[in-house]
Parts: structure tokens; sequence; C-alpha cells
């Protein structure tokens, strides 16, 4: 088996959302922290370093969290701004592979995007995978970065 020393090929993602949606809860959760239920707005741009096993390679995702924020929209360009500069030097623009998440399904009373909605999204804008995840129950978290890993390893 794989160990955490094993040296592993590197990639930048950016967790992207409207303020509240859950990008901070997701990547708390996936980093095994606590779900907190009154969270503060992100505001220092931070990421988690999380490892992948994929077809028995390990591969890790440097995971940047983002404020959405328009008053930290300035903030959130920067991060794009190094993100091109990774893209253009590893992957095709065109390429850049997106999973989507819709989070709170602990919350589905109060679904606010039905599925077949999500997945006409998906269709449109080339998303290559969609899950509904919970940073509150952990459903699907690991799942859905999991698959990321594994698109990212097929096109970068
Ligand atoms: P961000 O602005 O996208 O980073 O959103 P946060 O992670 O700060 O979460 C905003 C609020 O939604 C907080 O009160 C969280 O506790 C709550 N929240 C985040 N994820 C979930 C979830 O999966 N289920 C429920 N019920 N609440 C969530
Ligand atoms: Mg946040």
């Amino acid at each position: 088996p794989l160990t955490d020393n094993d040296t592993a090929a590197t990639y930048k993602v950016l967790v992207l959302g409207d303020a509240t949606v859950g990008k901070t809860a997701l990547l708390r959760c996936l980093n095994g922290q606590n779900f907190i239920g009154k969270t503060r707005p992100t505001v220092a741009v931070d990421f988690i370093r999380k490892k992948f096993e994929v077809d028995g390679a390990l591969i890790q995702l440097n995971i940047w969290d983002t404020a959405g924020q328009e008053r930290f929209m300035s903030m959130t360009r920067q991060s794009y701004r190094n993100v091109k500069c990774v893209i253009n030097t590893s992957c095709d623009y065109e390429s850049v592979p997106i999973v989507m998440i819709g989070n709170k399904l602990d919350l589905s009373e109060s679904r606010t995007v039905t599925i077949s909605e999500a997945k006409k999204f998906t269709k449109k804008e080339m998303v290559f995978d969609f899950f509904e995840t919970s940073a509150k129950s952990s459903e699907n978290v690991y799942t859905a970065f999991h698959k990321l890993a594994y698109h990212v390893t097929e096109i970068c």
C-alpha cells in the first residue's frame, strides 16, 4: 500500500461558489475537522493538502478555499491569476476538469435546485461530474473530491 510519505504529483484546485453554500465547511469535512453550525465568512484564502489514490498512484490536491463575497472579489481574482499560470504550464485551459457540488443535502426539504436542472447545467457547461453532498453528515464529500482527483489524472 502507498504511504503518506510517497511523493505525489500535485495539482492546484479551487473551490468556487457563492457565499454561504458551504465551501469552507466542505474543506473542513474533507480535512477531518468538525462541522461548525455557524461559521464566519472566509476572509483569508487558505488551502488544504489532500492525497488520493487513483489507479494505484498517489496524487495530491492542494485545494484552495475562496471567498465568494463580492467584497472579497479582488482576493478571488488573485487566486484565479495564480491558477492561470498553473494551467498554462501543465494543462490545456479548455479541459480543466470541473466537478460540480450541490451541498447541504441534509437540508433536502429546502432543496433549491432540482437534480434535472443540475444535470442540464452539467451538460451545458461541460462539467465532468455532479455530486450532492453534505458537509454536515460528510455524505459524498470524499467521493466528490476523489472523483475530481481521478479526472485530474485523466486530463492533466
Ligand atoms: P462558504 O461561504 O461557502 O464558505 O460557506 P460556509 O462553509 O461558511 O457555510 C455557510 C453556512 O452553511 C454555515 O452556517 C455552515 O454551517 C452551513 N453549512 C455548510 N455546509 C452545510 C451542510 O452541508 N449542511 C448544512 N445543514 N449546513 C451547512
Ligand atoms: Mg468560506
